[in-house]
Protein backbone atom coordinates (compact mmCIF):
# COMPACT_ATOMS: atom_id res chain seq x y z
CA UNK A 1 0.00 0.00 0.00
CA UNK A 2 1.08 3.36 -0.95
CA UNK A 3 -0.08 6.88 0.01
CA UNK A 4 -2.18 7.51 -2.62
CA UNK A 5 -3.87 4.05 -1.82
CA UNK A 6 -4.53 4.89 1.65
CA UNK A 7 -6.08 8.60 0.62
CA UNK A 8 -8.33 6.33 -1.32
CA UNK A 9 -9.57 4.07 0.94
CA UNK A 10 -9.92 6.82 4.01
CA UNK A 11 -13.75 7.61 4.40
CA UNK A 12 -13.18 11.05 6.16
CA UNK A 13 -12.66 14.16 4.90
CA UNK A 14 -9.73 14.38 2.55
CA UNK A 15 -8.31 17.19 4.34
CA UNK A 16 -8.52 15.73 7.47
CA UNK A 17 -6.62 12.75 6.46
CA UNK A 18 -3.88 14.51 5.07
CA UNK A 19 -3.25 15.55 8.15
CA UNK A 20 -3.22 12.63 10.02
CA UNK A 21 -0.99 11.08 7.39
CA UNK A 22 1.53 13.64 7.72
CA UNK A 23 1.36 13.56 11.37
CA UNK A 24 1.91 10.01 11.15
CA UNK A 25 4.60 9.55 8.85
CA UNK A 26 5.97 12.86 9.84
CA UNK A 27 6.12 14.55 6.81
CA UNK A 28 5.09 17.58 5.57
CA UNK A 29 1.60 17.45 3.36
CA UNK A 30 3.71 18.52 0.44
CA UNK A 31 6.00 15.68 0.93
CA UNK A 32 2.39 13.46 0.44
CA UNK A 33 2.19 14.38 -2.78
CA UNK A 34 6.09 13.69 -4.11
CA UNK A 35 6.19 10.63 -2.12
CA UNK A 36 2.56 9.11 -2.51
CA UNK A 37 3.78 6.11 -4.70
CA UNK A 38 6.10 5.51 -2.03
CA UNK A 39 5.84 2.06 -0.23
CA UNK A 40 4.40 2.11 3.60
CA UNK A 41 5.58 -0.19 6.04
CA UNK A 42 2.54 -2.33 7.40
CA UNK A 43 3.42 -0.62 10.74
CA UNK A 44 2.48 2.75 9.15
CA UNK A 45 -0.66 1.48 7.35
CA UNK A 46 -1.66 0.11 10.89
CA UNK A 47 -0.75 3.34 12.67
CA UNK A 48 -2.17 5.63 9.76
CA UNK A 49 -5.48 2.93 9.63
CA UNK A 50 -5.90 3.80 13.24
CA UNK A 51 -5.79 7.31 13.23
CA UNK A 52 -8.28 7.65 10.51
CA UNK A 53 -10.72 5.36 12.43
CA UNK A 54 -10.58 7.27 15.66
CA UNK A 55 -11.47 10.60 13.10
CA UNK A 56 -14.10 8.16 11.62
CA UNK A 57 -15.78 8.15 15.46
CA UNK A 58 -15.19 11.44 15.53
CA UNK A 59 -12.47 11.85 17.84
CA UNK A 60 -10.87 15.37 17.43
CA UNK A 61 -7.96 15.89 14.79
CA UNK A 62 -6.12 17.99 17.40
CA UNK A 63 -6.15 15.01 19.91
CA UNK A 64 -4.94 12.95 17.30
CA UNK A 65 -2.03 15.28 16.32
CA UNK A 66 -1.59 16.03 19.76
CA UNK A 67 -1.47 20.49 18.67
CA UNK A 68 -3.57 23.17 17.27
CA UNK A 69 -2.50 26.39 16.24
CA UNK A 70 -3.32 29.87 18.43
CA UNK A 71 -2.36 33.18 17.80
CA UNK A 72 0.70 32.10 15.30
CA UNK A 73 2.03 29.42 17.92
CA UNK A 74 1.87 25.70 18.00
CA UNK A 75 0.20 24.44 21.01
CA UNK A 76 0.15 21.15 22.98
CA UNK A 77 -2.99 19.73 23.31
CA UNK A 78 -4.27 16.37 24.98
CA UNK A 79 -7.98 15.55 26.08
CA UNK A 80 -7.04 17.38 29.44
CA UNK A 81 -7.80 20.63 27.79
CA UNK A 82 -10.25 22.83 25.80
CA UNK A 83 -8.83 22.58 22.03
CA UNK A 84 -7.87 26.89 21.84
CA UNK A 85 -10.75 28.35 19.24
CA UNK A 86 -9.58 30.95 16.86
CA UNK A 87 -12.75 33.20 18.09
CA UNK A 88 -10.58 33.81 21.59
CA UNK A 89 -7.87 35.41 19.56
CA UNK A 90 -9.45 38.26 20.12
CA UNK A 91 -9.08 38.08 23.34
CA UNK A 92 -5.19 38.10 23.32
CA UNK A 93 -5.49 41.06 21.01
CA UNK A 94 -7.69 43.02 23.09
CA UNK A 95 -5.41 41.83 26.29
CA UNK A 96 -2.37 42.87 24.54
CA UNK A 97 -3.73 46.36 23.28
CA UNK A 98 -4.72 46.74 26.87
CA UNK A 99 -1.89 46.19 29.21
CA UNK A 100 0.04 48.88 30.28
CA UNK A 101 4.01 48.47 29.89
CA UNK A 102 4.98 46.31 32.50
CA UNK A 103 1.75 45.46 33.81
CA UNK A 104 0.47 42.54 35.41
CA UNK A 105 -2.53 40.06 33.94
CA UNK A 106 -3.95 37.41 35.34
CA UNK A 107 -5.91 34.56 32.80
CA UNK A 108 -8.73 32.47 35.31
CA UNK A 109 -8.57 28.90 33.75
CA UNK A 110 -5.77 28.70 31.27
CA UNK A 111 -6.16 25.32 30.01
CA UNK A 112 -3.35 25.04 27.69
CA UNK A 113 -2.32 28.25 28.43
CA UNK A 114 -2.82 29.59 24.94
CA UNK A 115 -4.64 33.05 26.17
CA UNK A 116 -1.60 32.99 28.90
CA UNK A 117 1.52 31.68 26.44
CA UNK A 118 0.25 34.02 23.52
CA UNK A 119 -0.04 37.04 26.23
CA UNK A 120 3.25 36.41 27.22
CA UNK A 121 4.77 35.83 23.91
CA UNK A 122 3.72 38.92 22.69
CA UNK A 123 3.99 41.49 25.65
CA UNK A 124 7.79 40.54 27.32
CA UNK A 125 7.56 43.19 29.06
CA UNK A 126 3.84 41.86 31.24
CA UNK A 127 4.31 40.26 34.33
CA UNK A 128 1.72 37.09 33.36
CA UNK A 129 -0.14 34.88 35.93
CA UNK A 130 -2.37 32.12 35.16
CA UNK A 131 -4.83 29.71 37.27
CA UNK A 132 -6.79 26.08 36.52
CA UNK A 133 -8.27 23.67 38.69
CA UNK A 134 -7.39 21.13 36.74
CA UNK A 135 -3.59 20.27 37.68
CA UNK A 136 -3.48 17.75 34.06
CA UNK A 137 -4.45 21.03 32.71
CA UNK A 138 -1.84 22.76 34.31
CA UNK A 139 0.94 20.34 33.24
CA UNK A 140 -0.55 20.84 29.54
CA UNK A 141 0.26 24.65 30.03
CA UNK A 142 3.75 24.83 31.44
CA UNK A 143 5.03 22.78 28.78
CA UNK A 144 3.64 25.49 26.43
CA UNK A 145 5.26 28.00 28.13
CA UNK A 146 8.26 26.51 28.21
CA UNK A 147 8.39 25.33 24.65
CA UNK A 148 7.89 29.32 23.84
CA UNK A 149 10.46 30.43 26.34
CA UNK A 150 7.52 32.71 28.12
CA UNK A 151 7.46 33.27 31.82
CA UNK A 152 4.19 32.85 32.98
CA UNK A 153 3.41 31.73 36.35
CA UNK A 154 1.02 29.26 36.74
CA UNK A 155 -1.51 28.67 40.50
CA UNK A 156 -3.45 25.91 40.91
CA UNK A 157 -6.65 27.44 42.14
CA UNK A 158 -10.44 27.57 41.97
CA UNK A 159 -10.55 30.99 39.84
CA UNK A 160 -9.55 33.40 42.52
CA UNK A 161 -9.30 31.02 45.40
CA UNK A 162 -5.29 31.11 45.45
CA UNK A 163 -5.10 33.96 43.58
CA UNK A 164 -3.12 36.92 45.78
CA UNK A 165 -2.77 41.06 45.09
CA UNK A 166 -4.51 42.89 42.03
CA UNK A 167 -3.67 42.44 38.30
CA UNK A 168 -3.64 45.29 35.54
CA UNK A 169 -5.91 42.94 33.69
CA UNK A 170 -8.09 39.79 34.14
CA UNK A 171 -9.09 37.66 30.98
CA UNK A 172 -10.86 34.16 30.78
CA UNK A 173 -12.45 32.20 28.92
CA UNK A 174 -14.59 30.32 30.91
CA UNK A 175 -16.77 26.99 30.77
CA UNK A 176 -20.28 28.89 29.53
CA UNK A 177 -22.19 26.61 27.76
CA UNK A 178 -25.50 25.35 29.34
CA UNK A 179 -25.32 21.97 31.08
CA UNK A 180 -28.52 21.92 28.70
CA UNK A 181 -27.21 23.36 25.33
CA UNK A 182 -27.55 20.32 22.72
CA UNK A 183 -24.12 21.49 21.43
CA UNK A 184 -22.33 19.42 23.94
CA UNK A 185 -22.85 16.08 22.37
CA UNK A 186 -22.04 17.50 19.20
CA UNK A 187 -18.86 17.25 17.16
CA UNK A 188 -15.53 18.26 19.12
CA UNK A 189 -17.16 19.19 22.27
CA UNK A 190 -18.04 15.40 22.84
CA UNK A 191 -14.20 14.94 23.33
CA UNK A 192 -13.32 17.81 25.40
CA UNK A 193 -13.29 18.09 29.19
CA UNK A 194 -16.40 18.72 30.36
CA UNK A 195 -15.45 20.72 33.61
CA UNK A 196 -13.88 23.28 30.48
CA UNK A 197 -17.34 23.53 28.89
CA UNK A 198 -20.17 24.02 30.94
CA UNK A 199 -20.78 25.08 34.89
CA UNK A 200 -23.14 22.10 34.94
CA UNK A 201 -25.90 24.77 35.27
CA UNK A 202 -27.19 27.89 32.88
CA UNK A 203 -23.91 28.64 31.92
CA UNK A 204 -23.62 32.12 33.85
CA UNK A 205 -22.12 30.49 37.51
CA UNK A 206 -18.68 31.01 36.17
CA UNK A 207 -18.95 34.58 34.68
CA UNK A 208 -20.46 35.53 37.51
CA UNK A 209 -17.37 33.93 40.00
CA UNK A 210 -15.24 36.00 37.72
CA UNK A 211 -17.28 39.23 37.94
CA UNK A 212 -17.64 39.00 41.48
CA UNK A 213 -14.24 38.83 42.26
CA UNK A 214 -12.77 40.68 40.22
CA UNK A 215 -12.94 44.73 41.93
CA UNK A 216 -10.42 42.94 45.09
CA UNK A 217 -8.47 41.75 42.08
CA UNK A 218 -8.05 44.43 39.71
CA UNK A 219 -6.03 47.46 40.25
CA UNK A 220 -7.92 51.05 39.79
CA UNK A 221 -8.84 51.31 36.11
CA UNK A 222 -7.96 47.75 35.30
CA UNK A 223 -9.67 45.68 32.93
CA UNK A 224 -11.42 42.36 32.74
CA UNK A 225 -11.86 40.91 29.62
CA UNK A 226 -13.79 37.73 29.34
CA UNK A 227 -15.62 35.26 26.67
CA UNK A 228 -18.92 34.44 26.78
CA UNK A 229 -21.75 32.64 24.98
CA UNK A 230 -23.50 34.47 21.98
CA UNK A 231 -26.93 34.54 23.93
CA UNK A 232 -25.67 35.73 27.21
CA UNK A 233 -25.16 39.68 26.58
CA UNK A 234 -27.53 41.05 28.69
CA UNK A 235 -27.02 38.49 31.67
CA UNK A 236 -23.11 38.98 31.58
CA UNK A 237 -23.50 43.41 31.63
CA UNK A 238 -26.50 43.14 34.15
CA UNK A 239 -24.23 41.22 36.50
CA UNK A 240 -21.30 43.34 35.48
CA UNK A 241 -23.58 46.40 36.18
CA UNK A 242 -24.79 44.57 39.96
CA UNK A 243 -20.80 44.32 40.88
CA UNK A 244 -19.80 48.67 39.86
N1 LIG B 1 -8.20 29.48 28.35
C1 LIG B 1 -8.24 28.29 27.57
C2 LIG B 1 -8.68 28.61 26.15
O1 LIG B 1 -9.19 29.66 25.89
C3 LIG B 1 -9.15 27.24 28.18
C4 LIG B 1 -10.57 27.70 28.34
C5 LIG B 1 -11.47 26.65 28.94
O2 LIG B 1 -11.03 25.52 29.21
N2 LIG B 1 -12.71 26.99 29.14
O3 LIG B 1 -8.50 27.84 25.25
Amino acid sequence: MNIEGLLKLALIDPLDARILLAHALKCTRVQLVIRSKDELTPQQVTEVSELLMRRMQGEPIAYLTGEREFYGLRFEVTPDVLIPRPETELLVELAKERLPKGGSALDLGTGSGAISVALAYERRDAKVTATDISDAALAVARRNAAHHAVNVQFVHSDWYANVDGQFDLIVSNPPYIAASDPHLSQGDLRFEPRSALTDGANGMMHIGTLIDGAPAHLTPGGWLLMEHGHDQSAATRALLERAG
